[in-house]
Parts: C-alpha cells; sequence; structure tokens
C-alpha cells in the first residue's frame, strides 16, 4: 500500500516537472516578426467596410476598388483582402481579436499611437509615460525583449530589424542595445548585386518626393527578404507602415492596396522560409499591430490617439512551431499588447528580465 502510495507521489513529482519544464522549453528556433502599422482588426476580419468602400470621399473609383474588394459577406470579403491569413494562418496557426466573437486584444497603454504601441510590445511595460514621445530623438529607456535576446550569446548578432518608419532607430535604442537596425532611408552597405539595386532603387524613390522619415514598404520588405537569404536571422522584426500612412491620408483604396500587398509579402516570407532547412519547419511567424483606430464615429477610421474610440482595439496572429492550429479564436478572451515580449521570448524558451516590470506572457498560444 506505502508503496502503491510512493508511486502516486511519484507519478504527480513527474507531471508536474514535466509542466514547468514545458513552460520554459524551446518552442522554435527563429522568430520573424512582422508589423502592420495601424491595421484595423474590423478589415481582418470582415474584410472592406461597407460605408467606406462606397464613399467617394475615402476611395476616389468606388466601382473599381469594390471589383476587387466587396462581397455580399464578411466571410468572402476577408478572403479576397488577406487570402493569406485566411487561408494558411487560419488552417495552421491562430488569429485572435475577432470582437464579434468575443476574442478582445487591446493596448495598454493611454496614448493609443505609434511609439508607445511598440514600446508597449516589445518590453511588456506599457505604463511608461516617456511613451508620449512619437519621436525619431527619442532612445526608448526601456529595454525591449529584442536587446535582451542580442545579447545573449546564442543570438549574438542574430537579431535584426528592419523598417520603413526610421523611429525604430530610437524604439529599440540602438546605440545601447546593439540590434542592427535599418529603419527609414538607411543605406545598405552589404555587397551582393540584390542589396546595392535594392539601395539604388530606395534613394532614388526617396528623391522622387516620397516622405525623409518612411520609405516605402516595398524597399523594407524585399531588404528584409534578401537579408533573410544572406545572413539567416533567428529573430527579424520587419515593420511596414503603409496601412496607417493611407488611413491618415483618408485613402480607403489604397490603405486595402498596401493591407492586400502586405498579405502577398507574407505569403511569399512564408514560403521562401519553408523553402530553406535553416528555418523550414523550425520559424515562427507573429504578425502584430502597434494600435488600432476610430469605428464607431465612422470618419474616425483614420484616425487613432488618446480621443479616438476603439483606437485601443488590436488583433494579432501567429504561426508555426508552439502555436497550436487553432485557426480564428471563437471563445471569449482578453488579452493584451504588453503580453506580447514575454511571449516572444518563451517562444525561445527564454524568460525576459529587465529593469521594468514584465507582463505575463500568453498563455496556451
Ligand atoms: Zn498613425
Amino acid at each position: 500500500m506505502l508503496q502503491m502510495k510512493k508511486l502516486i507521489l511519484l507519478f504527480f513529482v513527474l507531471i508536474f516537472a514535466n509542466f514547468f519544464a514545458c513552460a520554459q522549453q524551446k518552442q522554435t528556433d527563429n522568430l520573424i516578426i512582422v508589423t502592420l502599422d495601424g491595421l484595423r482588426w474590423h478589415e481582418l476580419f470582415t474584410g472592406a467596410d461597407s460605408v467606406l468602400i462606397n464613399d467617394p470621399k475615402y476611395s476616389s473609383d468606388t466601382q473599381r476598388v469594390k471589383d476587387k474588394y466587396w462581397a455580399p459577406t464578411a466571410i468572402e470579403r476577408r478572403q479576397k483582402l488577406f487570402p493569406f491569413f485566411w487561408d494558411v494562418v487560419n488552417s495552421l496557426g491562430q488569429i485572435h481579436g475577432n470582437r464579434d466573437l468575443g476574442s478582445k486584444v487591446n493596448v495598454m497603454n493611454n496614448y493609443r499611437y505609434s511609439y508607445p504601441g511598440y514600446n508597449e510590445m516589445f518590453t511588456g511595460f506599457p505604463n511608461d509615460t516617456t511613451g508620449k514621445a512619437n519621436s525619431v530623438e527619442y532612445p526608448n529607456k526601456n529595454s525591449s525583449v529584442l536587446e535582451f535576446i542580442n545579447n545573449l550569446p546564442d543570438y549574438k548578432s542574430k537579431v535584426a530589424v528592419f523598417t520603413s518608419w526610421n523611429a525604430f532607430h530610437a524604439i529599440f535604442s540602438e546605440k545601447r542595445s546593439g540590434i542592427f537596425v535599418n529603419a527609414g532611408y538607411d543605406s545598405l552597405r552589404f555587397k551582393s548585386p540584390a542589396f546595392e539595386l535594392l539601395n539604388d532603387m530606395q534613394w532614388h524613390v526617396r528623391n522622387a518626393g516620397m516622405p525623409s522619415n518612411e520609405r516605402s514598404d516595398m524597399f523594407t520588405y524585399y531588404m528584409a527578404k534578401e537579408y533573410i537569404r544572406e545572413f539567416k536571422p533567428k529573430v527579424l522584426h520587419i515593420g511596414l507602415v503603409e496601412t496607417d500612412n493611407f488611413a491618415h491620408e483618408g485613402n480607403y483604396e489604397s490603405t486595402l492596396n498596401s493591407a492586400n500587398m502586405a498579405d502577398a509579402w507574407l505569403a511569399d516570407l512564408w514560403k521562401m522560409l519553408q523553402s530553406m532547412p535553416e528555418y523550414k519547419d523550425r520559424t515562427t511567424m507573429l504578425l502584430l499591430t502597434d494600435h488600432g483606430r476610430g469605428d464607431k464615429i465612422k470618419s474616425e477610421w483614420k484616425d487613432h490617439g488618446i480621443n479616438i474610440n476603439g483606437a485601443d482595439e488590436i488583433w494579432f496572429a501567429a504561426i508555426g512551431p508552439g502555436v497550436r492550429p487553432l485557426g480564428e479564436i471563437k471563445q471569449p478572451e482578453q488579452l493584451y499588447q504588453a503580453q506580447l515580449a514575454q511571449t516572444i521570448a518563451a517562444l525561445l524558451g527564454l524568460t525576459f528580465t529587465a529593469e521594468h516590470p514584465i507582463e505575463a506572457p500568453i498563455k496556451g498560444l
């Protein structure tokens, strides 16, 4: 009898030991994080908006944009706009944030604009009032999970960032963190025909009149893709901005086009990763956004910020090792952007520590 009790005890000890080991277990070898700035959950889950797509104020040629993105049901519309999300991520990964089904993801910071959003996402610490600065001149005092990872011997020089917006030099405190950040119109110094061509092209585009603080997402994506091919980073952030820029301009057609283009790049990226032995079945992709936008007052779809109702409502998606194939989450839940930093660490089997508090990771991805 005593023997039996000992066996039962041993059984539970083993169960718990296994549970805790799993909590720290490495789920994936590589992590690619793609951010789509200010992309609303409304478009991701319900496709083109029936009011905005029919308003000539927001779509100069309403017929052209309807031909491309309109369908009678939300399921068909989102499929047209985001085929990679709804074909591939929905069957192999997870998509959170459909508030119509009760799946809620919110930012915790009060500002609801980009710098505080990226700070929250990558540091897990949303309550720093210095996050008010949306500025390229403002190096983040909070250390990020990417800085933490970059300081580990296994990941030294294996963490990189390619973004369209030049503020990421500051968001990731490039000088302190030592992370390789190519943001805005930064020259590429790598000597290969592809890099040299991309570099030449981006400067010509900029000189043709693009804003100086943000380059076209096209360059950011293809430079990042080339960097993966050439340097095989283990952790990479690709930051796209056009979904936010065109929305601020009130150009709904271009907003949809940029979202659709980003979806096509994600499909292209996933396909490339699955064709490379260093990445195939060893790479997790996290698809994230920094803030939401308005909707309750329809004209506020263009804006975000502290006074815009709904600009704290976001979404996220994930695909790859460490992510169960649950598809679109249809159960009520409440998740926060600040949980993503520790989730990034957990996927790599790490526990992120910093000089500031960090929100707990998302459980049960
Ligand atoms: Zn914005």
